[in-house]
């Protein structure tokens, strides 16, 4: 059986995190969604609100792909809870070339720890490369309009959170 790894923060999910599960949904017979816990991004969202997201999305995901997902949040190493897991696969996204250097330097650091667990990169469809979480909280915060970038779940939760 084969089972990927997608960690993040998931703060919160977006349609770039979707688009990259559903592809990762074609690689692997289980794909577990590692969402961190001690992130030094200061998260808007609680670990439970985000693993909630998390967890209803992948629902949907799960019954379109025939993919069993589950979300697992994790404060170890990734490496350490890839072996947790039982995955073989490290699946991570890849927007543009901002992220290249942090990924190499993560896939170099890892191998080293455990050359078994393979990495691998996807990209999303171009209209989601550029979503990234950060930006979507602050365009929520500002009044703008997400529904492009997250599903109308998570956009409720936001305007919920903003207040
Ligand atoms: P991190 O805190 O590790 O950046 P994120 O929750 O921001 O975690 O993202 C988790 C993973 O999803 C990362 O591999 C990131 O590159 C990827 N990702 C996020 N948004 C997108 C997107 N729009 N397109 C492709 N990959 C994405």
């Amino acid at each position: 059986m084969r089972v990927g790894l997608y960690p993040g923060t998931f703060d919160p999910i977006t349609l770039g995190h979707t688009d990259i599960i559903r592809r990762a949904c074609a690689l692997v017979d289980r794909l577990v969604i590692g969402v961190a816990i001690n992130t030094g991004k200061g998260p808007m969202f609680t670990l439970e609100e985000r693993v909630a997201m998390v967890e209803e999305e992948c629902a949907k995901l799960s019954a379109e792909t025939g993919t069993e997902i589950v979300a697992h949040p994790f404060e170890n190493l990734l490496i350490d809870c890839a072996h947790d897991v039982g995955a073989q696969i490290i699946v991570r996204g890849l927007r543009a070339v901002t992220d290249f250097e942090y990924e190499y330097q993560m896939v170099g650091m890892n191998r080293a720890m455990d050359s078994s667990v393979e990495t691998v990169f996807l990209m999303a469809e171009a209209k989601y490369q550029a979503i990234a979480s950060k930006l979507v909280k602050e365009i929520a915060k500002l009044d703008g309009d997400v529904s492009k970038f997250v599903t109308p779940e998570v956009k409720e939760k936001l305007l919920k959170k903003i207040g």
